[in-house]
């Protein structure tokens, strides 16, 4: 990571362009070029699939694009991360000049399940096994790598397009000491996928921990949770998808490595057992049902879950049924009771379940955050001198039906395109237009509009949105939907049933919005957008959760929050701010990108299917992003580097030059006899068009 040395023949251009150059040519056709840079046909698109293709079906998943790494999922493992692998690696450096001048950021994007978890765990891997050790740093690389199956357990579930789909997103910066150990990490995480515990669509399941407890869970603890033979068909919170097992996943084992991570990264055996009585309560949650008397009250029916939750929560079984089926409103200083009916008691159970858990998994990754934190203050602010950041969210997402979740996740991926947007393709035009290189600009699709269209303040979807559930009196779902369109009218991204007047090609449902995203239409249906927003939890079960002696619960529910009389942030709101703080860490540092690309619907090794290759490669602006690396330059340099790295190479310029830093490049070049096509001189820098000019030049100094 921190080496300056060069191997012979691999020259690391800044960017991060890494080429080995004997391995491009000589085996082009078989294998294809390992940086599209040296692509012939760099215009066409066909090429630039066919050489993905070729690279996959060689086993050989990352290609580049001068910085940009490209992964396409090989959906089988590969022996390439080996312990020896990774050794090859040590000390050669990405970029020529030194690394920490800024801190440095991963940014891994692409649709769900194209890889994007598997190469975040990768990358940590690296790093755990490369970096040195210092005392005491063992125990945080240990901490740092059990924290992903931790945070799976509780985050991840199967979806349709994938068995361990990320439900959360993830931003985790591993923090180095002057010589480049690991001593700390810190993980941000955003917007839990809540609506899971109550509900999943066909063909997916609940999070992880649900079956991974049922099924791999000690005889004494499951019969402590009140869980002792039961199956995931037991229980209704796991059933609604109808998809108990997933051949690719075994449960048991993820429990035995879930228990060992919750161990190794020091959560104390109460702790463990707080957690996983919560787990449990939320499966009886779910079992509870109700049903209504002669006078149409709503009461609950099943006794033994709530003598479980009971039990598991430390609140009384009575004062339980009542907040289960009674809502209580406190204006000017009285408390009133009404009763819930039917539909709203399995609502309010349902906000119950999501509450718990998904403030248990904050309170989890707030633990694990005190436990990777760095200890030593002093030391810290003197030692710790880099981060290396690691995004990891999740993708892209469209199914049949989409909903709130699919509006978040996909906004969150817009905001990550436009930030590759701005770092990559904007800023490169722009800095050959402030460095004076005349060229031809390249065109692209800046997907800025539909940030907006999302985000915009009073006319934007989210604002939209807040209004309408702020509204008191008739607000719904479909009212939004209708504000939405007299707001909307007109949008080039912007669709409804009614606008669209029959005039597209596949049908929008009358309850449905369409957005034209950056990678590719979505239809949202507006069911739930108002009270997922709103993601109220009524205050009596607020309070009944504040009296739990379960000790996760209790940190998670205060009595102060029942006292606060200003209205919550709605969750779309929250997500919007958290994910502005998150482009403003990004924006501040240096990133790296890896873009990774699905090969199949299938989940299947080797099948590469062009189509759904070709949809990724245009949406994700790799081809332009290619353009404006070729029709630019491969390498750019500021003079005094330049002249520093080669000066020995020209008589005239060494061992010093006296004169003007560009009068002294151009004599050196000119002295190397590079051609005028090959170079363009700036206001500050060089710049070099194709990598052979450097390769050469480069040899040069190592043949000296
Ligand atoms: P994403 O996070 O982008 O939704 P994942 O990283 O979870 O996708 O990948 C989905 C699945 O694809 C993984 O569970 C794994 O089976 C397979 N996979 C992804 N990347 C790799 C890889 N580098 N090697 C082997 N299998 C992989
Ligand atoms: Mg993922």
């Amino acid at each position: 990571m921190r080496g300056m040395k060069y191997r012979r023949r691999e020259v690391c251009l800044e960017g991060g362009v890494r080429l080995v150059m004997e391995s491009a040519l000589s085996a082009r056709d078989r294998v294809g070029v390992q940086d599209f840079l040296l692509l012939e046909n760099y215009n066409s698109e066909a090429a630039f699939i066919e050489n993905l293709r070729r690279r996959y079906r060689e086993g050989l998943i990352y290609t580049y694009i001068g910085s940009v790494l490209v992964s396409v999922n090989p959906y089988r493992e590969l022996e390439i991360y080996s312990k020896q692998n990774m050794e090859r690696h040590r000390g050669v450096n990405f970029y020529e000049i030194s690394p920490h001048i800024r801190d440095q950021c991963i940014l891994i994007s692409g649709e769900s399940g194209a890889g994007k978890t598997e190469a975040s765990k990768k990358i940590l891997q690296y790093y755990t096994h490369i970096c040195p050790t210092r005392n005491n740093t063992q125990t945080i690389r240990e901490r740092l790598l059990q924290s992903n199956p931790v945070l799976e357990a509780f985050g991840n579930a199967k979806t349709l397009r994938n068995d361990n789909s990320s439900r959360f997103g993830k931003y985790m910066d591993i923090q180095f000491d002057y010589k480049g150990a690991p001593i700390g990490g810190h993980i941000l995480n955003y917007l839990l996928e809540k609506s899971r515990v109550a509900h999943q669509n066909h063909g997916e399941r609940n999070f992880h921990i649900f079956y991974q407890l049922l099924e791999g869970g000690e005889e004494p603890l499951l019969k402590r949770l009140c869980l002792e033979k039961t199956t995931p068909q037991h229980h209704h919170y796991l059933v609604k998808g109808n998809c108990p097992r997933v051949s690719s996943i075994s449960d048991k084992n993820g429990w035995k490595i879930v228990r060992n991570a919750l161990s190794i990264i020091g959560f104390e055996e109460e702790e463990i057992q707080a957690l996983m009585e919560i787990v449990a309560s939320v499966l009886h949650l779910g079992n509870t049902q109700f049903g209504e008397d002669e006078e149409g009250e709503t009461h609950v029916t099943t006794e033994p879950p709530v003598q479980f939750l009971s039990q598991l929560m430390g609140v009384d079984a009575l004062v339980l049924k009542e907040a289960l089926t009674h809502r209580k409103i406190v204006a000017k200083g009285e408390e009133m009771i009404s009763p819930l009916s039917l539909e709203q008691a399995l609502s309010a159970r349902d906000s119950m379940a999501k509450a718990i858990y998904g403030r248990a998994f904050t309170w989890l990754v707030q633990k694990l955050n005190q436990s990777l934190a760095f200890k030593d203050e002093v030391y810290y602010s003197s030692k710790c001198s880099s981060v290396i950041g690691l995004l990891d969210i999740y993708g892209f997402e469209v199914f049949q039906h989409n909903s709130f979740e699919q509006f978040c996740i996909n906004y969150c991926n817009e905001k990550l395109q436009q930030l590759f947007i701005e770092l990559t393709l904007k800023s490169e035009q722009e800095e050959y237009e402030a460095e004076g290189i005349v060229w031809e600009r390249v065109e692209y699709f800046n997907n800025k509009v539909i940030c907006e269209l999302v985000e915009e303040k009073h006319k934007g979807i989210i604002a939209l949105l807040d209004e309408e559930c702020l509204r008191r009196g008739d607000a719904s779902d479909i009212t939004f939907l209708e504000k939405l369109e007299d707001t909307l009218v007109g949008h080039a991204h912007f669709v409804t049933h009614k606008m669209a007047n029959g005039k597209v090609r596949k049908a929008i449902g009358r309850e449905e919005f369409r957005l034209l995203h950056y990678a590719g239409e979505v239809n949202y249906n507006v069911n739930g957008f108002l009270d997922k927003n709103n993601d109220l939890l009524y205050r009596h079960l607020k309070e009944v959760l504040c009296q739990s002696d379960n000790p996760v619960v209790s940190q998670c529910f205060h009595e102060e929050e029942l006292m606060d009389q200003r209205r919550p942030e709605s969750a779309v709101t929250q997500f919007k701010l958290s994910l502005a703080k998150l482009m403003d860490i990004l924006m501040s540092k240096e990133p790296s990108y890896v873009r990774c690309i699905k090969p199949n619907d299938g989940k299947q090794p080797g099948r590469f299917d062009d189509v759904l290759v070709r949809h990724q490669v245009k949406y994700l602006g790799l081809l332009e992003n290619l353009r404006v690396r070729r029709a630019g330059f491969a390498y750019r340099r500021n003079y005094e580097a330049f002249l520093e790295r080669y000066k020995s190479l020209c008589p005239d310029t060494w061992p010093n030059w006296h004169g003007e830093l560009a009068d002294g490049v151009a004599t050196l070049v000119k002295h190397l006899n590079f051609k005028p096509e090959e170079y363009k001189l700036g206001r500050s820098k060089i710049f070099i068009r194709f990598p052979r000019t450097l390769f050469m030049t480069e040899d040069a100094l190592q043949a000296q």
